[in-house]
C-alpha cells in the first residue's frame, strides 16, 4: 500500500515491485572514477529540489517508456568483461522495493555497484550495506542538516535524523564513498557549508559541484547563473580545514 506524506510525496515506504527502469547508459567513463560502468536510472523522488536536473524522473516517469529489466541483464552479461559495474541512480533508488534484488543480480554477474541518493532511506542503505551490496555510495547533503535549511532546498519536510543516520551508516562502513553538495545561489553560506563539513568528518571524499541551469524541476532555476568560480573556492577552503579531501567536480585532483 502506498503511502502519501502530507506534502503529497511518497514515502520510502510507499514502493511497488518489480524494480521500475526508466533510463540505461550502456557505457560511461566519469559517472565512477577510474571504473568503465553502465548507468541505470529508476524514477520516483520524495524530494523535489527545484534545481533537480531529472525532473522526468521525478514528476512524469509514467510518460517515460520503462526498460525491461531482462534487456538490461542481457546487456550487461554481454558486456560481462570490459564493464566493471553499475551506477544506480534515479530518482532515489530506494524507493522501489525491488533494489535490492536488482542489486543481486548485478553482483551475480560479477560487476561492482554504486549507489546514488539523497541519503532519507537508511534502513534500506544499511540493509544493503550489511549484505555487501554495496561497492561505493554517492551521498547528497544538500544543505545543513536542520528541517529549515533542509526542506529550502527539498521543498518540504525532510526526515533531518534519517539523513544524519545514513551519514554514520556510510562512514561506519568501509566502502568507498563521496558526499555531495550542489552550489546554488541562495541555498548555500559560508557557515553553511562548515556546518555541512562537520557534519561528514572523517570522510575521504567530499565534492562541491557547481548548479547548472539547464533541465532544472523548477523551470524559474533556468534564470539563475551558477555561483562565481571564486565562491566555490571559497567554500572548499573553508571545508579543507575540517576535511583533508574536498573537491570541487570538474576540477583536476590527481
Ligand atoms: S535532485 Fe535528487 S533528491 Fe532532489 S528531486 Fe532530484 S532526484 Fe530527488
Amino acid at each position: 500500500m502506498s503511502t502519501k506524506l502530507t506534502n503529497g510525496f511518497a514515502s520510502p515506504e510507499a514502493v511497488g515491485e518489480p524494480v521500475t527502469i526508466k533510463g540505461f547508459i550502456e557505457t560511461s567513463l566519469i559517472e565512477w572514477e577510474g571504473k568503465i560502468v553502465a548507468i541505470l536510472f529508476l524514477p520516483g523522488c520524495n524530494y523535489r529540489c527545484s534545481y533537480c536536473h531529472s525532473p522526468h524522473l521525478v514528476y512524469s516517469s509514467q510518460d517515460m517508456e520503462t526498460i525491461p529489466t531482462e534487456s538490461v541483464m542481457e546487456s550487461l552479461r554481454k558486456r560481462k568483461g570490459w564493464v566493471d559495474g553499475v551506477v544506480i541512480s534515479g530518482g532515489e533508488p530506494t524507493l522501489q522495493k525491488g533494489l535490492k534484488e536488482l542489486i543481486k543480480r548485478l553482483k551475480a554477474l560479477g560487476l561492482k555497484v554504486k549507489l546514488d541518493t539523497n541519503g532519507s532511506n537508511p534502513k534500506v542503505l544499511e540493509e544493503l550495506l550489511v549484505e555487501g551490496l554495496l561497492d561505493c555510495v554517492a551521498m547528497d547533503v544538500k544543505a545543513p542538516l536542520s528541517e529549515e535549511a533542509y526542506s529550502k532546498v527539498t521543498g518540504g519536510p525532510c526526515d533531518i535524523e534519517a539523513l544524519r543516520r545514513s551519514i554514520r551508516i556510510i562512514l561506519n562502513s568501509d566502502i568507498e564513498h563521496e558526499f555531495r553538495t550542489t552550489v546554488c545561489p541562495g541555498f548555500l553560506t559560508e557557515e553553511g557549508v562548515e556546518v555541512i563539513a562537520r557534519e561528514v568528518l572523517g570522510t575521504k571524499k567530499y565534492v562541491l559541484q557547481s548548479f547548472r541551469p539547464n533541465n532544472c524541476l523548477d523551470p524559474s532555476m533556468l534564470e539563475v547563473e551558477p555561483c562565481p568560480e571564486e565562491t566555490l573556492k571559497k567554500f572548499k577552503e573553508i571545508v579543507k580545514g575540517y576535511l583533508g579531501h574536498c573537491f570541487i567536480r570538474g576540477e583536476p585532483h590527481h
